[in-house]
Protein backbone atom coordinates (compact mmCIF):
# COMPACT_ATOMS: atom_id res chain seq x y z
CA UNK A 1 0.00 0.00 0.00
CA UNK A 2 2.75 2.07 1.03
CA UNK A 3 5.90 2.17 -1.12
CA UNK A 4 9.20 1.85 0.37
CA UNK A 5 10.83 5.59 0.56
CA UNK A 6 15.10 5.17 0.39
CA UNK A 7 16.29 8.88 0.91
CA UNK A 8 19.83 9.49 0.47
CA UNK A 9 20.71 13.02 2.91
CA UNK A 10 24.19 13.84 1.35
CA UNK A 11 25.02 16.86 4.32
CA UNK A 12 27.77 19.31 2.92
CA UNK A 13 29.46 16.46 1.11
CA UNK A 14 30.19 15.90 -2.56
CA UNK A 15 30.90 18.01 -5.21
CA UNK A 16 28.98 18.04 -8.39
CA UNK A 17 31.47 16.25 -10.56
CA UNK A 18 31.16 13.88 -7.90
CA UNK A 19 27.50 13.74 -7.65
CA UNK A 20 27.37 12.84 -11.10
CA UNK A 21 30.07 9.73 -10.53
CA UNK A 22 27.91 8.40 -8.07
CA UNK A 23 24.26 8.98 -9.64
CA UNK A 24 25.53 7.47 -12.90
CA UNK A 25 27.06 4.62 -11.27
CA UNK A 26 23.67 4.37 -8.92
CA UNK A 27 21.44 4.17 -12.06
CA UNK A 28 22.61 1.50 -13.36
CA UNK A 29 20.86 -0.56 -11.29
CA UNK A 30 17.23 -1.23 -11.24
CA UNK A 31 15.21 -0.60 -8.08
CA UNK A 32 12.26 -2.97 -7.71
CA UNK A 33 9.51 -1.70 -5.31
CA UNK A 34 11.00 1.03 -3.48
CA UNK A 35 11.38 4.64 -4.90
CA UNK A 36 14.78 5.96 -4.56
CA UNK A 37 15.64 9.81 -3.42
CA UNK A 38 19.06 11.52 -2.95
CA UNK A 39 19.26 15.46 -1.40
CA UNK A 40 22.51 16.57 -2.51
CA UNK A 41 24.07 20.19 -1.73
CA UNK A 42 22.31 22.89 -3.52
CA UNK A 43 25.31 23.05 -6.08
CA UNK A 44 25.18 19.51 -7.01
CA UNK A 45 21.16 19.31 -7.76
CA UNK A 46 21.49 19.93 -11.38
CA UNK A 47 24.18 16.93 -11.50
CA UNK A 48 21.69 15.04 -9.67
CA UNK A 49 18.77 15.39 -11.67
CA UNK A 50 20.28 15.12 -15.09
CA UNK A 51 21.72 12.07 -14.37
CA UNK A 52 19.17 10.70 -12.59
CA UNK A 53 17.48 8.99 -15.23
CA UNK A 54 13.83 9.19 -14.26
CA UNK A 55 14.92 6.67 -11.73
CA UNK A 56 15.93 8.93 -8.63
CA UNK A 57 13.60 11.63 -7.08
CA UNK A 58 15.99 14.78 -6.34
CA UNK A 59 15.10 16.46 -3.02
CA UNK A 60 16.42 19.86 -1.69
CA UNK A 61 18.34 20.17 2.21
CA UNK A 62 16.66 23.40 2.96
CA UNK A 63 13.82 26.04 1.50
CA UNK A 64 13.52 29.84 2.43
CA UNK A 65 11.37 30.64 4.68
CA UNK A 66 10.42 33.59 2.04
CA UNK A 67 9.97 33.55 -2.03
CA UNK A 68 11.62 36.19 -3.06
CA UNK A 69 13.85 39.12 -2.37
CA UNK A 70 16.54 40.75 -0.45
CA UNK A 71 17.79 37.85 1.65
CA UNK A 72 21.20 36.97 0.68
CA UNK A 73 22.50 33.44 0.14
CA UNK A 74 19.08 31.98 0.49
CA UNK A 75 17.09 29.61 -2.04
CA UNK A 76 13.48 30.47 -2.83
CA UNK A 77 10.49 27.39 -3.64
CA UNK A 78 10.27 28.50 -7.05
CA UNK A 79 14.19 28.07 -7.67
CA UNK A 80 14.21 24.73 -5.86
CA UNK A 81 10.96 23.51 -8.26
CA UNK A 82 13.49 23.72 -11.26
CA UNK A 83 15.44 21.02 -10.29
CA UNK A 84 13.71 19.03 -7.16
CA UNK A 85 10.82 16.69 -6.36
CA UNK A 86 11.02 16.96 -1.96
CA UNK A 87 12.31 19.21 -0.06
CA UNK A 88 14.32 18.19 3.53
CA UNK A 89 12.54 20.48 6.42
CA UNK A 90 13.46 20.24 10.21
CA UNK A 91 16.54 18.65 10.14
CA UNK A 92 17.98 18.29 13.93
CA UNK A 93 21.06 19.84 12.38
CA UNK A 94 19.16 22.61 10.87
CA UNK A 95 16.99 23.08 14.35
CA UNK A 96 19.75 22.51 17.07
CA UNK A 97 22.96 24.53 14.40
CA UNK A 98 21.15 27.03 12.43
CA UNK A 99 18.96 27.69 15.57
CA UNK A 100 15.15 26.68 13.37
CA UNK A 101 12.42 27.55 15.49
CA UNK A 102 8.96 25.79 15.07
CA UNK A 103 7.71 29.08 13.20
CA UNK A 104 11.17 29.14 10.88
CA UNK A 105 10.14 25.45 10.36
CA UNK A 106 6.02 25.89 9.76
CA UNK A 107 6.57 28.97 7.32
CA UNK A 108 9.41 26.94 5.15
CA UNK A 109 6.46 23.76 5.10
CA UNK A 110 4.21 26.67 3.98
CA UNK A 111 6.76 28.08 1.02
CA UNK A 112 7.04 24.32 -0.13
CA UNK A 113 3.44 23.80 -0.70
CA UNK A 114 3.14 26.97 -2.49
CA UNK A 115 5.54 26.38 -4.47
CA UNK A 116 4.44 22.94 -5.42
CA UNK A 117 7.45 20.82 -3.76
CA UNK A 118 6.62 18.04 -1.37
CA UNK A 119 8.05 17.89 2.35
CA UNK A 120 9.88 15.45 4.16
CA UNK A 121 9.71 16.45 7.55
CA UNK A 122 12.20 15.33 10.34
CA UNK A 123 11.04 15.01 13.71
CA UNK A 124 12.68 13.79 16.88
CA UNK A 125 13.45 13.48 20.44
CA UNK A 126 17.18 14.38 22.17
CA UNK A 127 18.40 11.76 24.19
CA UNK A 128 17.53 13.60 27.62
CA UNK A 129 13.80 13.31 26.34
CA UNK A 130 14.12 9.76 25.71
CA UNK A 131 15.81 8.48 28.98
CA UNK A 132 12.71 11.02 30.67
CA UNK A 133 10.41 8.64 28.48
CA UNK A 134 8.90 11.73 27.03
CA UNK A 135 9.66 11.06 23.56
CA UNK A 136 5.65 11.09 22.66
CA UNK A 137 5.11 14.35 23.77
CA UNK A 138 8.27 15.98 22.42
CA UNK A 139 7.48 13.85 19.10
CA UNK A 140 3.47 15.30 19.32
CA UNK A 141 4.62 18.93 19.66
CA UNK A 142 6.92 19.30 16.96
CA UNK A 143 4.02 17.68 14.46
CA UNK A 144 1.27 20.25 16.10
CA UNK A 145 4.08 23.47 15.77
CA UNK A 146 4.57 21.87 11.88
CA UNK A 147 1.92 20.73 11.11
CA UNK A 148 -2.04 22.16 12.41
CA UNK A 149 -4.44 23.60 10.28
CA UNK A 150 -2.41 22.68 7.08
CA UNK A 151 -3.19 21.15 4.36
CA UNK A 152 -1.39 18.51 4.01
CA UNK A 153 -1.98 14.88 2.36
CA UNK A 154 -0.16 11.43 0.96
CA UNK A 155 1.23 13.18 -2.04
CA UNK A 156 3.02 16.21 -0.36
CA UNK A 157 4.11 15.30 3.11
CA UNK A 158 6.62 12.51 4.54
CA UNK A 159 7.95 12.12 7.47
CA UNK A 160 10.94 10.87 9.11
CA UNK A 161 11.20 9.87 12.63
CA UNK A 162 14.94 10.64 13.38
CA UNK A 163 15.79 10.60 17.30
CA UNK A 164 19.22 13.10 17.34
CA UNK A 165 20.57 10.90 19.66
CA UNK A 166 20.89 8.23 16.53
CA UNK A 167 21.99 10.75 13.92
CA UNK A 168 25.78 10.13 12.98
CA UNK A 169 26.31 8.48 15.79
CA UNK A 170 26.45 4.58 14.90
CA UNK A 171 23.43 4.48 17.67
CA UNK A 172 20.15 3.10 15.87
CA UNK A 173 16.62 3.14 17.80
CA UNK A 174 15.77 -0.93 18.43
CA UNK A 175 13.23 -1.71 15.52
CA UNK A 176 10.63 -2.15 18.13
CA UNK A 177 11.36 1.44 19.46
CA UNK A 178 11.69 2.64 15.85
CA UNK A 179 8.31 0.93 15.43
CA UNK A 180 6.41 2.21 18.27
CA UNK A 181 7.45 5.88 17.90
CA UNK A 182 6.41 5.82 13.67
CA UNK A 183 2.84 4.20 14.80
CA UNK A 184 2.79 6.57 17.54
CA UNK A 185 3.31 9.62 14.55
CA UNK A 186 0.51 8.01 12.19
CA UNK A 187 -1.60 8.18 15.12
CA UNK A 188 -0.81 11.75 15.76
CA UNK A 189 -1.18 12.33 12.04
CA UNK A 190 -4.71 11.09 12.02
CA UNK A 191 -5.98 13.59 14.84
CA UNK A 192 -5.13 16.16 11.98
CA UNK A 193 -6.32 14.49 8.71
CA UNK A 194 -8.11 11.26 9.64
CA UNK A 195 -8.13 10.38 5.56
CA UNK A 196 -4.48 10.52 4.69
CA UNK A 197 -3.04 8.88 8.13
CA UNK A 198 -2.24 5.92 6.71
CA UNK A 199 -1.01 6.49 3.46
CA UNK A 200 1.28 8.85 4.64
CA UNK A 201 5.33 7.38 4.59
CA UNK A 202 6.82 7.63 7.29
CA UNK A 203 10.35 7.33 7.67
CA UNK A 204 13.35 6.13 10.35
CA UNK A 205 16.26 7.98 10.16
CA UNK A 206 19.66 7.45 12.60
CA UNK A 207 22.96 5.41 11.34
CA UNK A 208 20.33 3.36 8.42
CA UNK A 209 22.87 1.03 7.23
CA UNK A 210 23.22 -2.24 5.16
CA UNK A 211 23.20 -4.27 8.29
CA UNK A 212 20.24 -2.71 9.80
CA UNK A 213 17.90 -1.90 7.30
CA UNK A 214 16.10 -4.92 7.02
CA UNK A 215 15.12 -5.11 10.52
CA UNK A 216 13.66 -1.79 10.34
CA UNK A 217 12.36 -1.53 7.20
CA UNK A 218 10.00 -5.18 8.03
CA UNK A 219 8.66 -2.95 10.89
CA UNK A 220 4.59 -2.57 9.65
CA UNK A 221 4.45 1.39 10.17
CA UNK A 222 8.01 2.18 8.74
CA UNK A 223 8.07 2.89 4.99
CA UNK A 224 11.57 3.69 3.85
CA UNK A 225 15.22 5.17 5.58
CA UNK A 226 16.13 8.75 5.54
CA UNK A 227 20.49 7.64 5.43
CA UNK A 228 23.39 10.00 6.14
CA UNK A 229 26.50 8.64 6.27
CA UNK A 230 25.62 5.45 4.60
CA UNK A 231 24.54 6.95 1.47
CA UNK A 232 27.60 8.76 0.76
CA UNK A 233 28.92 5.50 -0.50
CA UNK A 234 26.89 4.00 -3.24
CA UNK A 235 27.94 0.50 -2.57
CA UNK A 236 26.45 0.68 1.14
CA UNK A 237 23.23 2.83 -0.24
CA UNK A 238 22.26 0.10 -2.31
CA UNK A 239 22.72 -2.36 0.19
CA UNK A 240 19.85 -0.30 1.71
CA UNK A 241 17.76 0.45 -1.07
CA UNK A 242 18.23 -3.98 -1.78
CA UNK A 243 17.41 -3.92 1.99
CA UNK A 244 14.80 -7.29 1.22
CA UNK A 245 17.99 -9.78 -0.15
CA UNK A 246 19.98 -8.39 2.65
CA UNK A 247 20.60 -10.63 5.83
C1 LIG B 1 20.52 12.16 8.81
O1 LIG B 1 21.33 13.07 8.82
O2 LIG B 1 19.37 12.39 8.42
C2 LIG B 1 20.94 10.83 9.25
C3 LIG B 1 20.01 9.97 9.54
O3 LIG B 1 22.30 10.61 9.37
P1 LIG B 1 23.00 9.20 9.65
O4 LIG B 1 22.35 8.17 8.75
O5 LIG B 1 24.44 9.41 9.31
O6 LIG B 1 22.79 8.87 11.08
Amino acid sequence: MRTKFICGNWKMNKTAKEAEEFIKDLVKNDFKDVDVLIAPPFTSLDAVKRNSNGKIYVGSQNICKFNDGAYTGEVSGKMLKEFCDYVIIGHSERRTIFSEDYQTIREKILRAFENNLKVILCLGEEAEVREKNKQNDFVKEEILAALDNLDFNRDNLTIAYEPIWAIGTGKTCSSEDAQDMCKFIRHTLSKLNKNESEFIRILYGGSVKGSNAKNLLACPDIDGALVGGASLEAKEFLKIINYKENI
